[in-house]
């Protein structure tokens, strides 16, 4: 069977993790959050996610040597498809992906890049109100809250504010988005593999135009 491979790429705050998850419960495709991949690291203390600790809450990007090796463990799961959330990011980091594309996909797999567009303004306002918890699911204070304030409704863990989601990393985090994004939209543009969405609608409509886009293109 062909397998499907979709890549989220947005401003940080855009939805792509929420969507991501949307979509990997939907269907039987395995989600690769780098970000998650990385405060997995951090948590567990490990050489790599100390490094990476440091350019995180800088609202720096993680060298990409660090990025490829986690992405390449994450790709070797028997799967139909995969979603990316948050890689590739950059140039060298899309390069390295199709090189490595060149070798494991074969000639019926299919992928498409989902951009979430949202306005500078909404993205400040949005990571000023995320919560998240230790187990990955994130909340938004007003537009998804959970059922009891500062707890998981799915594990019953204590919620947090990320440490990069301070107005001064915003800032900083979304200056380097805008001087990749030309780069990367342009690229799946050319390929005619570039799916545009509206990320300034609510998370369920979203959702919505994601699964019907997905199916015009008989992928789902
Ligand atoms: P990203 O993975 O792109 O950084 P998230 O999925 O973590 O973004 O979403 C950022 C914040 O905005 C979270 O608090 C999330 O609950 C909230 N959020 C996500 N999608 C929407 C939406 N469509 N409308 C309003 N808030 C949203
Ligand atoms: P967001 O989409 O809200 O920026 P993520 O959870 O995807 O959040 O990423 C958090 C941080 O992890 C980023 O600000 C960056 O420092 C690092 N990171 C995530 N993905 C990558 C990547 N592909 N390359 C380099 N750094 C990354
Ligand atoms: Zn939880």
């Amino acid at each position: 069977m062909p397998k499907t491979i979709i890549i989220f790429f947005g401003p940080p705050g855009s939805g792509k993790g929420t969507q991501a998850q949307m979509l990997a419960q939907k269907t039987e495709w395995k989600k690769i959050s780098t970000g998650d991949l990385f405060r997995a690291e951090i948590a567990a203390g490990t050489e790599a996610g100390k490094l990476a600790d440091k350019y995180i809450k800088a609202g720096k990007l993680v060298p990409d040597k660090i990025v490829f090796g986690l992405v390449e463990k994450s790709l070797k799961q028997k799967t139909a498809g995969f979603i990316f959330d948050g890689f590739p990011r950059n140039k060298k980091q899309l390069n390295e992906l199709l090189a490595f594309f060149k070798k494991i996909l074969k000639k019926n797999d299919q992928v498409y890049a989902l951009e979430v567009a949202v306005s500078d303004e909404e993205i400040k306002q949005r990571l000023s109100q995320r919560r998240m918890c230790a187990c990955g699911k994130v909340y938004h204070l007003v537009y998804n809250p959970p059922i009891n304030k500062d707890i998981c409704d799915i594990c019953g863990g204590r919620l947090f504010i990320r440490n990069d989601d301070k107005p001064k990393v915003i800032t900083h985090r979304l200056k380097i988005y805008h001087s990749q994004s030309k780069f990367m939209t342009d690229y799946w543009q050319k390929q005619g593999r570039l799916i545009k969405i509206d990320g300034e609608q609510p998370i369920k409509k979203i959702h919505e135009e994601i699964m019907e886009k997905l199916s015009e293109l008989k992928l789902i």
